[in-house]
């Protein structure tokens, strides 16, 4: 089977291999290729004769689907495979594969780098040390933001999957109580420091707010003006699941007057982000470029899960379909 990877650079900008893949047929891997639907023809191009696409957010749709019918395959470098037309490769009996799971661990850890860089500021005050101002301070130490401890503070999950609970284990090792708001409430999961709550009482009583619902039409914009001004003040909100959640300049104003102290976000609602987005120009806001799910360990098990699925596909048994 022919196989083309139409835009692999962000899953392997050099460091891991495509090897899996290539004991499996005819190989061929673009870096990018375009991310614009109004671009099929540079797609349509790029796929030849493949039967096998590989693709992480080019676009996929009935059109090309139309001009390519020897496609039999695609599989998603991603969880969320919104890049498909699902509908017309089901038409066309093409099984669509996703990753569902690669990241939990990273993800969740990286909700901690935000977290406490607005507790420590590790950076700025590592900056300070090397302009020289440690050496020339008439004290043994100083810091120039509020430090904040966080045992026996707050971390509210708003949805408690499974990123939201390894982000729960990771604050009860801090001595955080966790208060965890989910559609789906499973009560086994409960423990004396984690506690299911309703969404407002979750916004009321956390310290820390961390987002972890996916997007879908129910959670867009689902932190904005009215639900932030139902947090306490000075409140810190971190978003690695999706930029649509929050609705950004709703999120701008709180930050400016002082009611959110910190947004930590690896998310916009326009990606890569827009010059005109406001955010990264406002005061404690800090936003990362969608790296929360790229360490290497990560990438490395993302690859081989998108091999094994190809794999199972050419043996006759495909796993992780989307579009059954
Ligand atoms: P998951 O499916 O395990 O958990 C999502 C949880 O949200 C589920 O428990 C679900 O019941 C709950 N939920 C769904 N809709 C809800 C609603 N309207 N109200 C309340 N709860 C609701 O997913 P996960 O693996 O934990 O991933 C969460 C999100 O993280 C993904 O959707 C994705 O957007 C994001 N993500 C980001 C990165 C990154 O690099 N920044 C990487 C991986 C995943």
């Amino acid at each position: 089977m022919k196989i083309v990877v139409l835009d692999g650079y962000t899953l392997n900008p050099g460091d891991i291999d495509w090897e899996g893949f290539k004991k499996l047929g005819e190989f061929v891997c673009y870096d990018r290729t375009t991310t614009k639907k109004e671009e099929s023809a540079k797609i349509i191009e790029r796929i030849a004769d493949a039967g096998a696409v590989i693709i992480n957010k080019t676009p996929i749709t009935r059109e090309i689907l139309d001009a390519k019918p020897q496609i039999k395959y695609i599989g998603v470098l991603a969880t969320g495979y919104n890049v498909v037309d699902i509908d017309a490769a089901k038409e066309k009996g093409i099984v669509v594969t996703n990753i569902p799971t690669y990241g939990t661990t990273a993800v969740a850890q990286f909700v901690f780098a935000h977290v406490l860089e607005f507790c420590h500021h590790v950076a700025h005050h590592a900056q300070t040390v090397k302009d020289g101002r440690w050496a020339k301070s008439e004290d043994f130490c100083y810091w120039d933001y509020p430090l904040i401890e966080l045992a026996d503070k707050t971390m509210g999950i708003i949805g408690f999957g499974r990123i939201g609970q390894t982000v729960a284990k990771i604050a009860v090792a801090f001595g955080m109580k966790v208060l965890a708001y989910d559609e789906y409430v499973n009560k086994s999961l409960e423990t004396d420091s984690i506690k299911y709550a309703p969404l407002d009482e979750v916004l009321f009583r956390s310290d820390v707010v961390s987002l972890h619902v996916p997007l879908f039409d129910s959670t867009k914009h689902m932190i904005n003006k009215n639900t932030i001004a139902k947090m306490k003040d000075g409140v810190i909100i971190i978003n690695t699941s999706r930029g649509p959640l929050v609705k950004e300049e709703d999120m701008v104003a709180a930050l400016e007057s002082g009611k959110v102290a910190g947004y930590g976000s690896d998310v916009v609602e326009v990606e890569p982000i827009l010059l005109s987005n406001k955010l990264p120009q406002t005061k404690n806001c800090h936003i990362t470029p969608h790296i929360a799910w790229a360490p290497k360990a990560a990438r490395i098990r993302l690859m081989n899960i998108a091999v094994d699925n190809l794999a199972a596909f050419i043996k006759g048994i495909p796993v992780n379909v989307v579009n059954k």
